[in-house]
């Protein structure tokens, strides 16, 4: 049987991009459909870049009202929520424009409305003025997202109550926010409020913030959320949440009750699995909407392939990419396409901001791995001492006997860039990747990359 493309692939966000660009570059004909009037899904509208855009508008004005030299001259910076949204506005249109290109210039067609299967190789595209189109390809690569999920007992027409895809319309700075929820978006939208000086309740369910992270770092996360002045609470659930004029009442099951000026629910999210036509090809999805795939990323349905947040943790734009292009890779024959999308860092853009890679204390531990540890505090490198952002570490775990890097873990100023190079190393085959190669090495002075230098010899000063 023709069909009339050899791959379609449903979301243009980082998932869908990844995948329509390898399978595109590489002789496939390929076609993409996007519900949104806008390309570039929900990490450029209303996830990864303007949470990200937002977040740095917020440290750029409380780096000024913090500078001593702005604040003897009389200078501060006092913006309200929106008007620090505003600047997120210009990056998504660059951003938009330039993935734009991308598909223009590799000749795939965008197809704009909702895409549901019809039958396994043939997909319904809906468009708003009620039209109908069929197209049929031997592929299916399924990058439609997630959205944030939303119990029927919380009223989240009422102006007070948010969740993260409506916080971003916010109209003013609240005095007090209650978040519940504390994960990635509960605790990166905490440190901004908290920066922003509102007064803050993080209600999280499990007992320790971010527990997939290292020991270490969960409590430096903490530590720091509270001495900013945000009140944690945790092993938290929520008994009923009331939307009034003039605040809204968080009551918990504990008995506990918070009153504040408005609510963000950052508690989870479901795959946008609905309305997919999922039926029509017998492929199943659990209770959060999300579809199983297996590790080159196909359904149950070998020719459908699902990436991104359709398929859950870690819900990265990171990682949906290289699961896209993986898929594809797949698609072309590649058995490579196992490995590409493994060992994702993790990049958390709280104050203070986290990434690691490689596995923790507690997962080395669990498996009999003998490790060691090296630390390199920020505030004994020069380069922290000069910015003034010296809350932060680096904590290398390697091989007692191998010396392999086995993890890099790390908090502070730019830890989503400094991870990066510890990764590289860890990448290489045996034996090159080693501690030794901190040791030996030459690090501009002075830069924060020292920081590997003084961690590794922390650590190997400690065998024996
Ligand atoms: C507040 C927030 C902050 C975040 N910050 C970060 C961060 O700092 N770093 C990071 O790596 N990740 C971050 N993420 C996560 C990141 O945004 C997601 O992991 C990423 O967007 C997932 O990509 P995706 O391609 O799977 O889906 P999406 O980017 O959501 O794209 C899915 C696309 O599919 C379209 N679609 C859905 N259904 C259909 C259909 N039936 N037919 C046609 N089109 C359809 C949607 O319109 C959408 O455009 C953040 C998320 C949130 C909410």
């Amino acid at each position: 049987m023709a069909y009339q493309y050899d791959v379609i692939v449903i979301g243009t966000g980082p998932g869908g991009e990844g995948a329509a660009m390898q399978a595109g570059k590489h002789g496939k004909k390929v076609a993409v459909v996007e519900r949104f009037h806008r390309i570039g899904g929900g990490c450029t509208h209303w996830g990864t870049i303007p949470s990200k855009a937002l977040r740095f508008a917020i440290y750029r004005m409380t780096e000024v009202n913090a500078n001593p030299l702005f604040r003897e001259a009389g200078i501060a910076a006092e913006f309200e929520f929106p008007q620090l949204r505003k600047g997120a506005e210009a990056v998504i249109r660059q951003q938009e424009d330039m993935r734009r290109g991308f598909y223009e210039k590799n000749r795939i067609p965008i197809y704009s409305g909702h895409a549901r299967f019809v039958d396994p190789h043939t997909i319904e595209i809906g468009e708003e003025k009620g039209a109908h189109e069929q197209i049929t390809a031997e592929s299916f690569v399924i990058a439609v997202g997630a959205r944030p999920y939303r119990p029927a007992d919380v009223d989240f027409n009422h102006p007070r109550i948010f969740d993260s895809d409506t916080i971003l319309n916010l109209s003013f700075t609240p005095w007090s926010i209650s978040i519940y929820g504390a994960g990635v978006s509960g605790c990166e939208y905490a440190s901004m409020f908290r920066n922003l000086g509102c007064k803050l309740n993080l209600v999280n369910t499990r007992s320790q913030l971010l527990e997939f992270l290292d020991d270490e770092i969960c409590d430096a996360l903490s530590y720091h959320l509270r001495e900013k002045g945000a009140l944690i609470r945790h092993g938290e659930q929520y008994e009923k949440i009331e939307g009034n004029d003039d605040g809204v009442i968080l009551s918990l099951k504990s008995g506990k009750k918070l009153k504040t000026d408005i609510l963000l629910w950052a508690n989870g999210r479901s795959g946008n699995t609905d309305d997919l036509g999922l039926e029509n090809v017998g492929i199943e999805v659990d209770k959060r909407g999300q579809i199983h795939v297996d590790e080159a990323y196909r359904t149950s349905v070998p020719h459908i392939y699902a990436v991104g947040d359709v398929i859950g943790f870690p819900s990265l734009a990171s990682a949906a990419y290289m699961q896209g292009r993986a898929a594809s890779l797949h698609i072309l024959g590649h058995e490579s396409a196992k490995t590409i999308a493994k060992d994702i860092p993790t990049g958390i853009y709280t104050s203070p901001e986290i990434s690691s890679v490689g596995p923790t204390e507690r997962e080395l531990t669990a498996a009999g791995v003998p490790y060691e540890i090296g630390h390199a505090q920020f505030r004994s490198l020069a380069r922290a001492q000069i910015t003034g952002q010296t809350v932060g570490m680096l904590k290398l775990l390697f091989h007692r006997e191998t010396l392999a890097v086995l993890a890099v873990h790390c908090f502070g100023a730019n830890a989503s860039e400094i991870v990066h190079i510890g990764q590289a190393i860890m990448a290489q085959p045996a034996p090159n990747n080693t501690l030794m190669y901190f040791i030996n090495t030459t690090f501009n002075y002075p830069t924060m990359a020292e920081a590997y230098r003084v961690a590794a010899l922390n650590g190997y000063n400690r065998l024996f």
